[in-house]
């Protein structure tokens, strides 16, 4: 039986985990502390946001991504679907972004775009009053990463994978070591943090933050999901809506700043909301792997075939985490 050994305890080394426990591979997770430390604070959009901006390769990943949900989903069984809460919404785009957003759907057939009137809350109705110009997508998926997370270690821990707390130092060092020969395969899937680990073949990845609010509010204040110039307010249950996401290019410094919370408030005051009570409200940040090239790094070492890379994927990971672990598959059989 061939074994692998996984760094990285977030939804794309669990995702990694998955695929390939499901085909026949004998695993084993490690982690530091810090379990999905980006996947934890995601908004849990299983959607490109502004896919025109990327590379047709992400574009792709991204599209197929979208569809792995779809059949991850029909795949389960009505309790694990319960846990996973996968959920169906509209997603209105509105601002600068609806050119581009019309010409790149119009040609896209794994989902419905259309400008459509009925049905719209007063949000909605403000929001076309004054903005004009909008474009409803229908039945994108959100989820709740910890409930995906949750789901995930849960089922790979009944199947045996094994999970264990370390910190990797440098993997060109700790694959040679007598204990650990018996991987076949050594897989990185450490996010913003993974370079650190690959001391000899130093890659271009870099931390980029993200900060979210989560407000939880007296009454129901949206049913879309909304997407103004690549920001995003997120309906999720209980009356609460998660409001994204700042890009701060400022290393590993986890400080909330005066800057990033007016930021965040700014993207409601854009979208008429703010005439609400909020009973509770939290900031969420996590550390988004960047990689120069925009491409997450799916690849096998180029001095050791045992060294495989799986990072790098921004601020797509959650949704192209499934789709980056079958070319991980493939790239191992
Ligand atoms: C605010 C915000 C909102 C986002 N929203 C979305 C969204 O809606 N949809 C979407 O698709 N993406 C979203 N993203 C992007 C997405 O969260 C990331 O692309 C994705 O989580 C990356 O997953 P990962 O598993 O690679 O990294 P992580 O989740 O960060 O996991 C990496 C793991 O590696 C471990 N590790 C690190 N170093 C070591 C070591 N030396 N030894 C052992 N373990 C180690 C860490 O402890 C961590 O658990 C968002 C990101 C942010 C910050």
């Amino acid at each position: 039986m061939t074994n692998c050994l996984i760094i990285g305890s977030g939804l794309v080394g669990l995702s990694t985990a998955y695929e390939l426990q499901n085909s026949g591979f004998n695993i084993t997770v490690v982690d530091n502390e810090n379990d999905g430390q980006a996947s934890k604070a995601a908004a849990g959009l299983l959607f490109p946001l502004s896919p025109w901006k990327n590379s047709k390769y992400m574009q792709d990943l991204c599209i197929s991504g979208h569809q792995e949900y779809s059949i991850l989903y029909k795949n389960l069984n009505n309790k694990d679907r319960k846990k996973i809460n996968l959920q169906k919404k509209d997603l209105l785009i509105f601002g600068e972004d609806v050119k581009s957003a019309v010409s790149w759907y119009r040609n896209k057939d794994f989902i419905q775009s259309e400008f459509y009137e009925e049905n719209l809350n007063s949000v909605e109705k403000n929001i076309k009053n004054n903005y004009k110009n909008f474009l409803i997508i229908k039945n994108i998926h959100t989820v709740d990463p910890i409930n995906l997370i949750n789901y995930y270690k849960k089922y790979l821990e009944k199947s045996n994978v094994k999970f264990k707390k370390e910190s990797i130092q440098d993997v060109y060092s700790y694959i040679e070591l007598k204990e650990n020969l018996i991987y076949d395969y050594i897989i990185i899937a450490a996010g913003s943090w993974s370079n650190q680990i690959i001391k000899e073949h130093k890659i271009a990845l870099k931390p980029i933050k993200g900060q979210l609010l989560h407000l939880k509010t007296e009454k129901k204040l949206l049913d879309k999901v909304l997407l103004h110039d690549s920001n995003y307010i997120v309906p999720k249950e209980n009356n609460t809506i998660i409001v994204g996401a700042t890009i701060e290019d400022v290393g590993f410094n986890n400080k909330l700043s005066t800057d990033a919370e007016n930021y965040l408030r700014d993207i409601l005051a854009n979208t008429f909301l703010n005439n609400f009570k909020i009973l509770d409200e939290k900031f969420f940040y996590g550390f988004r792997p960047r990689l120069a090239t925009d491409i997450p790094y799916i690849k096998t070492d180029p001095n050791n075939s045992r060294i495989v890379y799986n990072f790098g994927h921004y601020r797509y990971g959650i949704l192209t985490a499934i789709s980056s672990a079958k070319i991980v598959k493939n790239l191992i059989t």
